[in-house]
């Protein structure tokens, strides 16, 4: 691709970035490991010539004059990913959002669905495999190969990276390996700085890295962390969220202009609701605090969404560590990850219908269709 494309096309993004009011929403649906080829066409149903919407078919109990129905109900996003999508087809619809971190914007991209619907695979993906790499490894290859060919404009940047997990309303630095994740004698503090929109963590280790192998390492130690801290808790990768951070500082020799940007790449929590009976002490606990964060989490954008004035970010820590991360000058995505199997159903329409609330995407094309 030659550079006046790449120059029409950041051009393009940041026109459309500024009607959309700098938060998108992408649906990925997984593919249905129970059937042959991947692409279950029961439960949902993409309509062809369309890359935005998504339909549900749900079959509706008992039958109408001897034939059974079924109801469908249709979300748009800004974009749908289907079961075939691939994670280079993914980064590709990222990438530019990706790169303005390095023109200064803080931008954070999510990953929420259930556990199971592929939000660590989109996010982390593969590392071991090229084509299987998610966000964060192409990300990281994006932003070294762009500060390359930008310094021959003159421009030299300085990366930080920092790792951190949110569990039970409680921060732990995935990258402090000395106390094992016991953070007993550490506090962990959010602190904004009002002057700048900078917000740091006090006690956070800070990594700099100047290539992607450097991060790759950082990610096998946060990955070694976090299964010291698992045997403590059942599956506890799925009770917490992950904040992957690079802190992007750039400044040109030339004209000795200066940006910062934050990069946030975060694979949240499971939204699964475990409302059911029988939950109790600390898995209780665990679940209330998942809830409190991803209903804040959906306050704080539809908020933004809104234009309202105020902005509930001191609801939850998840969103009180991102509050210069979301909203402003910064730009958000949130991919709602789909699990396509019917078993799920329920699931998969609650986690569509907290995404479009939190896009304010139209809902609710209800019609009836015959089953053939
Ligand atoms: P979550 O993080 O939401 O709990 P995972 O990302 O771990 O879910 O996905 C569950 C399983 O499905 C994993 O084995 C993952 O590799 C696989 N998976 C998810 N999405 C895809 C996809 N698009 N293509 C291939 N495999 C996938
Ligand atoms: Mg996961």
């Amino acid at each position: 691709k030659s550079r006046a494309d790449e120059k029409l096309r950041r051009k393009l993004h940041n026109t459309i970035q500024e009607l959309k009011g700098n938060i998108r929403v992408f649906c990925r649906i997984r593919p249905d490991f129970s059937s042959p080829d991947g692409l279950n066409g029961n439960v949902f149903n993409l309509p062809p010539g369309t890359d935005n919407l998504v339909e549900v078919k749900s079959p509706t109990i008992g039958s109408f004059n001897g034939e059974a129905s079924i109801k469908k109900t249709a979300f748009t996003f800004d974009r749908v990913f289907g079961p075939a999508s691939t994670q280079e087809m993914v980064f590709e619809d990222i990438s530019q959002l990706v790169q303005s971190s390095l023109d200064g914007y803080n931008t954070c991209i999510f990953t929420y669905g259930q556990t199971g619907s592929g939000k660590t695979h989109s996010i982390l993906g593969d590392l071991k495999v090229p084509s299987q790499r998610g966000m964060i490894p192409r990300t990281v290859e994006k932003i070294f190969s762009s500060i390359q060919e930008l310094s021959e404009k003159g421009w030299t940047y300085q990366i930080e990276c920092f790792f951190l997990e949110i569990y039970n309303e409680t921060i732990n630095d995935l990258l402090n390996t000395t106390s094992k994740n016991n953070n007993n004698d550490l506090k962990y503090e959010i602190k904004h700085n009002l002057e700048n929109n900078v917000t740091t963590v006090t006690n956070m280790t800070v990594v700099p890295v100047t290539n992607p192998k450097q991060v790759y390492e950082l990610l096998a130690l946060a990955n070694k962390t976090r299964s010291v801290a698992k045997t403590l808790c059942n599956e506890r990768s799925s009770r917490s969220h992950t904040v992957f951070q690079l802190k992007l500082t750039g400044f040109n020799q030339q004209s000795s202009e200066r940006t910062q940007g934050l990069l946030n790449l975060i694979d949240l929590a499971g939204s699964e609701r475990v409302s059911r009976s029988g939950v109790e002490g600390k898995q209780l606990k665990e679940t209330q605090a998942i809830n409190k964060s991803l209903s804040s989490l959906g306050d704080v954008i539809s908020a933004l969404a809104n234009k309202e004035q105020h902005i509930p970010y001191r609801n939850s820590k998840l969103t009180f560590l991102l509050q210069n991360s979301i909203g402003g000058n910064s730009k958000t995505l949130m991919f709602v990850n789909i699990s396509p199997e019917l078993k799920d159903l329920q699931e998969s329409t609650s986690s569509l219908r907290f995404a479009a609330k939190v896009n304010s995407c139209e809902l609710g094309v209800a019609r009836k269709q015959k089953i053939i």
